[in-house]
């Protein structure tokens, strides 16, 4: 397409002409002017605000948004016109005359001016080339309740200077956007503008658009191939014709890491996935995994949400968004049996030498950001287990579509009725849809938190499982501590690490780490004025783990 920003355009002309026409019974009007300082290195936000019929009005940004602690704080001057404010936390309530238009301006500052540290790529940041900021870290939205309506007529206007581009969520690529959206939806969304490249194809009726900083050994089409080739495979397995318009975009954290070595992280949010990579990065398996795992939140986690405290359901929402991950990556051909054992196996021994291995969810609520290395695996770990286990069961007991019986019924509930997932909502479903072995099942992994046991014949016909003796992982030091404070902290005295040459405090200045014993970890240290670089392998002692290969087919 060589110019797609026109037809944005025209929608936006045609939104305000259709709220004009429709007179008081439009929708309200919210605009938004972002306008990032590349040389200063924040971001100024002005909303303009046509309320209608009320005297008072919230605007609110999210409390806590990943890891950032206070959201609020990284909005600096804060200022309104056209009534009288009262802030509270998160919550801005403006008294004003009634039907007033209300103007907030703001600036985003959080202190930093690039994403060299990846403890920080939740942060609204403007480099000297791109702003980057999720919704949730810095955009004011209208609050919900007080008689403020559900959805907005809303325009979106980025004042860049001349060459650079932007995109965001819910409009797609172009500097003047707009959209009937609900606020949640507008803080939900990625927001990306600067020196990029885009690109946009159609799937069908619906887009798939890419914005990315060019610092990788991937083009913007073939993200967007890559992408596309996933929705497809997730609409086919769902049988969802209805899936939106859809935007990736891709910005380097870090530094350039070595041939072979990858870091990642990535975020799924309304019709949208921000990826976080390393420079120079190619796209692997392991960025098709992540894709995969957060374009299925689409359907687990959105259509079919979470009662809160969503945490005490993660073994569901993230576990078994994983196991359908990585299943329709295989099932869809992209990955091939090999590739889709090598992930299955490094899950079950990341799980088998997990030492939070039976936090129950009550330790994970609490738990999951403080200990994210440990705890805060275990839900994805049980789920996906649960899920390799439960389709078999399910299909060995007479149901013939197995687990997906149960979760394609509750996503249709969610659809259909709102439905949100809870413990005892998926027990009884599950004891409903697939039988009464589901109850003991439920009770003895998800309540009871028991280490979960994957039968040798999970997935037959493509894969055969078998007890493995192999080297359970093992990092030596609390890597979430040691990340944090930038030292070496809880060394185990016997470890690899310690035999390496590690020792409790030497300082962190750099390091590539993973999680499979098999892959050495490299951390450069300095011990005084002393600095070395330290490799070993993350082994701890021997046991028997489930493995996966492929099957060898019968003559
Ligand atoms: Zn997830």
């Amino acid at each position: 397409m060589s110019d797609p920003a026109k037809p944005i355009r025209r929608l936006v002309l045609a939104l305000l002409l259709a709220a004009f026409a429709a007179g008081s019974s439009a929708a309200e009007q919210l605009r938004y002017v972002l306008t990032p300082d590349f040389e200063r290195g924040f971001l100024r936000v002005r909303i303009d605000w046509k309320t209608e019929g009320r005297t008072r009005s919230g605007l609110r940004v999210a409390e806590s948004w990943g890891r950032i602690k206070d959201v609020p704080a990284l909005l600096k001057h804060v200022a309104f016109v056209g009534g009288k404010v009262r802030r509270d936390g998160a919550l801005w309530v403006i008294s004003h005359r009634r039907g007033a238009t209300i103007t907030c301006t703001y600036e985003v500052d959080p202190g930093r001016t690039d994403f060299s540290d990846w403890q920080y790529t939740h942060h609204p940041i403007t480099t000297p080339k791109f702003f980057h900021g999720m919704g949730n870290a810095f955009l004011l939205v209208p609050a919900p309740g007080g008689g403020q309506p559900d959805q907005y007529e809303t325009v979106l206007r980025w004042q860049l200077p001349a060459g650079a581009k932007a995109v965001c969520s819910w409009g797609g690529a172009g500097r003047a956007v707009g959209a009937l959206i609900k606020p949640t939806d507008l803080r939900h969304s990625i927001y990306l503008a600067g020196r990029i490249k885009t690109h946009r194809a159609q799937r069908g009726k619906k887009s798939v658009t890419v914005a990315m900083v060019d610092r990788f050994e991937f083009t913007p089409e073939q993200l967007e191939q890559m992408a596309t080739r996933i929705i497809d495979a997730q609409t086919a397995f769902m049988g969802d014709a209805d899936f939106p318009d859809f935007v990736v975009t891709a910005i380097p954290v870090g530094k350039k890491l070595k041939p072979g070595d990858s870091r990642l992280a990535g975020t799924g949010l309304y019709h949208s996935f921000a990826l976080f990579v390393a420079p120079g990065a190619v796209l692997n398996a392991a960025v098709e995994h992540l894709f995969s795992h957060e374009l299925f939140h689409y359907w687990n986690g959105r259509m079919l949400a979470a009662k809160q405290p969503e945490r005490l359901v993660f073994w569901f929402v993230e576990g078994l968004t994983d196991y359908y991950a990585l299943r329709i990556l295989h099932e869809s051909g992209i990955w091939n049996a090999r590739t889709y054992a090598h992930w299955i196996n490094r899950h079950l021994r990341e799980y088998a030498a997990n030492p939070a291995i039976h936090a129950t969810n009550e330790q994970i609520e609490k738990d999951y950001w403080n200990a994210r290395d440990t705890v805060g695996e275990i839900p994805y770990q049980r789920g996906l287990l649960l899920g390799l286990r439960w389709h078999r069961l399910a299909r060995d007991n007479g149901v013939p579509d197995g687990l997906d019986h149960l979760f394609k019924r509750l996503v249709a509930r969610g659809r259909a009725s709102a439905l949100r997932v809870t413990n005892a909502g998926v027990r009884r479903a599950g004891v409903d849809l697939l039988g009464p072995w589901f109850a003991a099942d439920f009770d003895r992994y998800v309540v009871a938190a028991q280490t979960i046991d994957v039968p040798a014949d999970a997935l037959r016909p493509a894969l055969a499982g078998e007890y493995v003796e192999l080297a359970a992982f093992k990092l030596g030091f609390d890597r979430t501590r040691s990340a944090r404070d930038k030292k070496l902290i809880g060394l185990v005295p016997g470890s690899a690490a310690q035999r390496a040459g590690l020792r409790e405090g030497d300082a962190l200045l750099g390091w590539n780490l993973s999680k499979d014993p098999d892959q050495k970890v490299r951390i450069k240290v300095r011990r005084g004025s002393v600095e070395k670089t330290i490799e070993y392998y993350p082994r701890g002692e021997n046991r028997a783990i489930m493995q996966f290969k492929p099957a060898e087919r019968p003559r």
